[in-house]
C-alpha cells in the first residue's frame, strides 16, 4: 500500500451527467470514495482541474487572449477545489485547499513544507490554482506537486474509461487498453493520457501514474492499495 498519494480530479470529473459545472452529487460520492481510502492511513493530495467550468485553450480558438484566459481557467481550479472541500468535510474528513493564486479569503497559499506538514497530520491537501502560470496545465501542476510533496505514486482518475488505450475509446470499439505502458511509448505514440510537458515531467522525475476508472466504486481505494487496475505508466 501507498502512503503517501497525489490524486488528480479533472473539472470534467466533477460535473457527473451534466454538461457543465459542478454535480454536487457526484463529488459528494468522490468524497465518499476518498474517505473510503483515507481511512486505510494513505496520506492524499489532491490537484483539481477546471476543464468542467472554463479551458483557456478553448477560449483562445474563439478569440480571446491566451494568457487571460488561462487565468480564468486557474480561478476556475479554484471554485472546483472549494466544492471538493466542503464535500469531504461534510464526510468528517479533514482538508486544507492551497492555492498557486492569491486568494487568502477562501484557501492558504501554496507552501511546499507547510503542505507536507497538513499530510502528516492526517489533513487531505487540495491543490488549487494549477501552478499559477498561464500556457500550463493543472495535469503538469499535478505533477510537479506529486513530486515536491514526495507521493509515490499519481492517481489519475478518468471518467468512464478503464485507463490509457491506443486510440480513442469513444471513437474506436476496438481500441486496446494498456496495462502496463512507459512515458516514452506516450510521449513518442502521441497518446492523449497527459499533455506533453506532464508526461516528460513524470518521466525525468521518476513519478509513477496510474490511470484508472474513477466511475467504478472502490477504485480508488483499489489504487491506493496497490491492486492491479487501469493502466501503470512506468518511467
Ligand atoms: N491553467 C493554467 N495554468 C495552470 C493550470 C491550469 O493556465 O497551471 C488553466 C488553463 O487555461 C486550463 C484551465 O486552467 O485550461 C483548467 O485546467 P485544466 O484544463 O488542466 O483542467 P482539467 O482538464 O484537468 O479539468
Amino acid at each position: 500500500m501507498y502512503k503517501r498519494i497525489l490524486l488528480k480530479l479533472s473539472g470534467e470529473a466533477l460535473k457527473g451527467e451534466t454538461s457543465y459545472g459542478i454535480d454536487p452529487k457526484t463529488v459528494n460520492e468522490i468524497a465518499e470514495q476518498i474517505k473510503d481510502a483515507k481511512q486505510l492511513g494513505v496520506e492524499i493530495g489532491i490537484v483539481v482541474g477546471g476543464g468542467n467550468i472554463w479551458r483557456g485553450k478553448t477560449a483562445e480558438g474563439l478569440g480571446m487572449d491566451r494568457a487571460q484566459a488561462d487565468y480564468m481557467g486557474m480561478l476556475a481550479t479554484i471554485m472546483n477545489g472549494l466544492a471538493v472541500q466542503d464535500a469531504l468535510e461534510q464526510h468528517g474528513v479533514p482538508t486544507r485547499v492551497m492555492t498557486a493564486i492569491d486568494c487568502d479569503k477562501v484557501a492558504e497559499p501554496y507552501i511546499r513544507r507547510r503542505a507536507i506538514r497538513h499530510l502528516e497530520k492526517g489533513r487531505v491537501v487540495i491543490f488549487v490554482g494549477g501552478l499559477g502560470s498561464p500556457y500550463f496545465s493543472t495535469d503538469t501542476a499535478c505533477v510537479l506537486r506529486a513530486t515536491e510533496i514526495e507521493a509515490e505514486v499519481v492517481l489519475m482518475a478518468k471518467n468512464h474509461t478503464e485507463g490509457v488505450y491506443d486510440s480513442d475509446p469513444r471513437k474506436n470499439p476496438d481500441a486496446k487498453l494498456f496495462t502496463e505502458i512507459t512515458f516514452s511509448e506516450i510521449l513518442e505514440k502521441n497518446l492523449q493520457v497527459m499533455d506533453s510537458t506532464a508526461a516528460s515531467l513524470c518521466k525525468d522525475n521518476k513519478k509513477p501514474l496510474i490511470v484508472f476508472n474513477m466511475n467504478k466504486r472502490g477504485n480508488i481505494v483499489k489504487a491506493v492499495q496497490g491492486d492491479k487496475i487501469g493502466t501503470l505508466v512506468k518511467v
